[in-house]
């Protein structure tokens, strides 16, 4: 059987992490994959995922599988971090979660949810977005849809185009956001936006469903969640895929959640009942470290406040890279305009280099950037952001140089 396979592709963002291994330039960067990076260029652990994990070493007792749906407190845990301790909807029951591994696996939880209990509902995909999302949905059985997002002439989110899109879109059909931190523009809603997208969702009998992978990079924990309370409004249906590979630097741990509002508490069983359903035949139930490290973190007061100061420290250097990112295209590329990538928030903005800039680069100078012109702001330092941002000036317009 095996005899006659084809290859598959090599995935766009992960195949580019193995060819930069084997580079061997010493002065080689590598801004593709979505992974923070310090001052030093290292991806720390941070001190408060230490701690919980030296703690949970001392006290765990079983390595008995957990339920379907994951730990219990976990869950409570996440969706206090993503409606605020206070919402209506914690008190009234009608939000259930699984904890998923990681993020990627609460989507193709969605997506097989979806397809097996609505098999005519599509989803909506912003342009661009993370390649992952069209590609787990589709593997998942889902029709993909497109909806107009990002503005390449002024680096900002076009919300009346999507809005049209979105209004063609059939009731029932799916609409996947990225609530903060778009991945890979950098590109979101203004705040004040959220409610107009969320009454055309609802209008028009749309599930929307928020792909929040990066709560706490942009703004802060509650700033970022502005279009969950957007979205949670009462009686209102919703889905949340939380991650916490990037706010907690837990990223091999796979861990992650989903939460599914409902109108009601008996409403929200049901759902949650259909959703083990769909984790059992799949990976049956979560790996426990990554949610028990979140947890042992979220409730204990000092270490959630440890936590908070080292995620607070993260965006401040992101927000901080994304500013000397754009000072010094600038002197390079004084010709262009890069105050979008000031504005921007999260790892990601688009580069406006091309793909075949995006291999020259690459080629020619050990800078690995992936092809849709995606760089991680994360992922640089201020020590080469001199030569990075030559470099990239000197194919993004060779003319001005
Ligand atoms: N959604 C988006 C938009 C992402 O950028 C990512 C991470 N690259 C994820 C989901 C999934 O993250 P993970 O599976 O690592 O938790």
């Amino acid at each position: 059987m095996f005899q006659h396979l084809e290859a598959a592709p090599p995935d766009a963002i992960l195949g580019l992490a193995d060819t930069f291994r084997r580079d061997p330039n010493p002065q080689k960067i590598n801004l593709t994959v979505g992974v923070y990076c310090d001052a030093s260029g290292k991806t720390p652990v941070l001190a408060s995922v230490k701690e919980a994990e030296r703690r949970l070493l001392e006290t765990e007792s079983v390595k008995t599988y957990l339920a379907i749906d994951g730990i219990a407190e976990y869950g409570l845990q996440v969706r206090e971090l993503l409606f605020g301790p206070e919402h209506e909807a914690l008190a009234s029951g009608r939000a259930v979660t699984v904890q998923t591994p990681g993020g990627t696996g609460g989507l193709r939880v969605v997506g097989d949810f979806i397809h097996r209990l609505f098999p005519q509902a599509r989803v909506w995909c912003s342009t661009p977005t993370w390649p992952n999302h069209p590609a787990v949905f589709r593997a998942a059985g889902m029709e993909v849809a497109w909806y107009p997002y990002y503005d390449p002439a002024t680096g900002g989110v076009d919300v009346g185009r999507m809005l049209d899109a979105l209004r063609t879109a059939a009731a029932g059909d799916v609409v996947c956001l990225h609530p903060c931190c778009h991945n890979p523009t950098g590109a979101d809603p203004a705040a004040g936006d959220w409610d107009g997208i969320a009454d055309v969702i609802f209008d028009r009998g749309l599930m929307p469903l928020l792909d929040f992978a990066y709560q706490g990079f942009g703004d802060g924990l509650r700033e970022d969640a502005r279009a969950v309370e957007a979205f949670c409004r009462p009686g209102a249906e919703v889905l949340i895929v939380s991650s916490f590979s990037k706010n907690f630097g837990l990223y091999r741990e796979r861990v992650g959640a989903l939460t599914a509002v409902a109108a009601d508490r008996r409403t929200a069983e049901t759902v949650l009942s259909q959703l083990k359903n769909t984790v059992r035949t799949n990976y049956s139930n979560p790996p426990s470290h990554g949610g028990a490290v979140v947890s042992t973190i979220l409730s204990d007061a000092d270490l959630r406040r440890q936590w908070e100061r080292e995620l607070a420290a993260m965006r401040d250097r992101i927000n901080g890279m994304r500013a000397l990112f754009a000072d010094t295209m600038q002197r390079h590329a004084p010709g262009r305009d890069f105050g979008f990538i000031r504005r921007g928030r999260g790892m990601f903005s688009l580069s406006g280099l091309s793909p075949e800039q995006v291999d020259a680069l690459r080629e020619r100078h050990s800078l690995y950037i992936v092809r849709d012109g995606r760089v991680n702001v994360a992922g640089m330092t201020a020590d080469s952001m001199e030569r990075l941002c030559g470099t990239i000036a000197s194919v993004l317009c060779p003319h001005s140089l």
